[in-house]
């Protein structure tokens, strides 16, 4: 449970620490809040000989409206972010699903950006970034980049990030003034990794639905982006057979492990049941 000895860098600007990890190569690692890293650390499942810390880097810090879009910097705790008037505004989903990770203690340290950074599927807020179609900003030795979330997830602990890059921020579309949204979480206890989770967000106009986006939580290696089953809700007006059939579209995208959570098949229900769930909660936020 003591992890292995490392150097400690504490740069206090993206250019620095971008520079240290190209520099430093394979052997270093950016660290955040520390609240996924270090646990790996104690665990001996990460020995990285050099932890380059983005905690004094100013600029990663914020959350901003920058046009139609929201800025949020990666260094944002989970905790700012339930505290923000902005997001509970104009983004709410974001501070009901922080509210459901972990306990107010890991939420006062770890970042929105080692959240999505991470590539655990465990983690809640990838699916409901890939639901609000962001955008993750990267900057890296060649520069700045943009990948969208939706394209960021390559498996397990396996994302979009090249070598030695760092996300710098997250940049969301604001949704629509009125929007219906919902993130709903099963755990086996206070402070759990999901079982299966579902992240609804969707406009609606005449009692009909104009737009639905849906993003499943540690159901498969990667959190996933329901495609066909957010299609399959758009015209309806969320009728019981149309939820079904979504909801069985979703299903069918899933691979959970059967693991201390459950077996898959009951894992794969979870997130169907999570599903309806969201997708009422959705609907009645929306006012139809
Ligand atoms: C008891 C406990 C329960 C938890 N429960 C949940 C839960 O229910 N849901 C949930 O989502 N999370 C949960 N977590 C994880 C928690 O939310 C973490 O804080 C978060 O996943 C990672 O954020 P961090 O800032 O701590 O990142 P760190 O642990 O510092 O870093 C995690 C990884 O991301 C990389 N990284 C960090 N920041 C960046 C960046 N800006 N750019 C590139 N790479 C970066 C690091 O190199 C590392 O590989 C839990 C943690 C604990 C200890």
């Amino acid at each position: 449970m003591i992890p292995g000895s490392f150097a400690y860098h504490r740069p206090s600007s993206v250019k620095e620490a971008v520079g240290l990890l190209g520099s430093l190569g394979d052997d270093a690692r950016a660290i955040a809040g520390g609240h996924s890293l270090i646990p790996m650390m104690k665990l001996r499942l990460a020995s990285p000989s050099h932890l380059v810390d983005l905690v004094g880097v100013a600029d990663l810090k914020g959350i901003r409206e920058d046009g139609k879009d929201i800025l949020i910097g990666a260094m944002t705790t989970q905790h700012e972010v339930i505290a923000s008037d902005l997001l509970t505004k104009k983004i709410p989903i974001l501070s009901e699903t922080a509210t459901l990770i972990a306990d107010p203690q890991v939420r006062y340290v770890g970042t929105i950006g080692g959240n999505v950074a991470n590539g655990d599927p465990g983690n809640d807020m990838p699916a409901v970034m890939m639901c609000l179609n962001a955008t993750y900003h990267a900057v890296g030795k060649s520069g700045e980049r943009r990948i969208a979330a939706r394209e960021f997830y390559q498996g397990a602990y396996f994302t979009a990030l090249e070598p030695g890059e760092i996300v710098t921020a997250i940049r969301i579309p604001t949704p629509a003034a009125g929007h219906g949204y919902a993130y709903e979480k099963l755990k086996r206890k206070v402070g759990d990794y999901a079982t299966a989770a579902a992240a609804v967000v969707l406009t609606a106009s005449g009692g009909k639905v104009t737009s639905c986006s849906i993003g499943l939580t540690n159901v498969a290696e990667t959190p996933l982006w329901a495609e066909e089953a957010s299609k399959i809700l758009t015209g309806s007006a969320l009728d019981a057979a149309t939820v079904k059939k979504a909801v069985a579209a979703a299903e069918a995208i899933t691979s959970p492990a059967s693991d201390s959570r459950g077996p898959a098949a009951y894992r794969t229900k979870m997130a169907g049941v999570m599903l309806t769930r969201a997708l009422g909660r959705a609907k009645a936020r929306a006012g139809f």
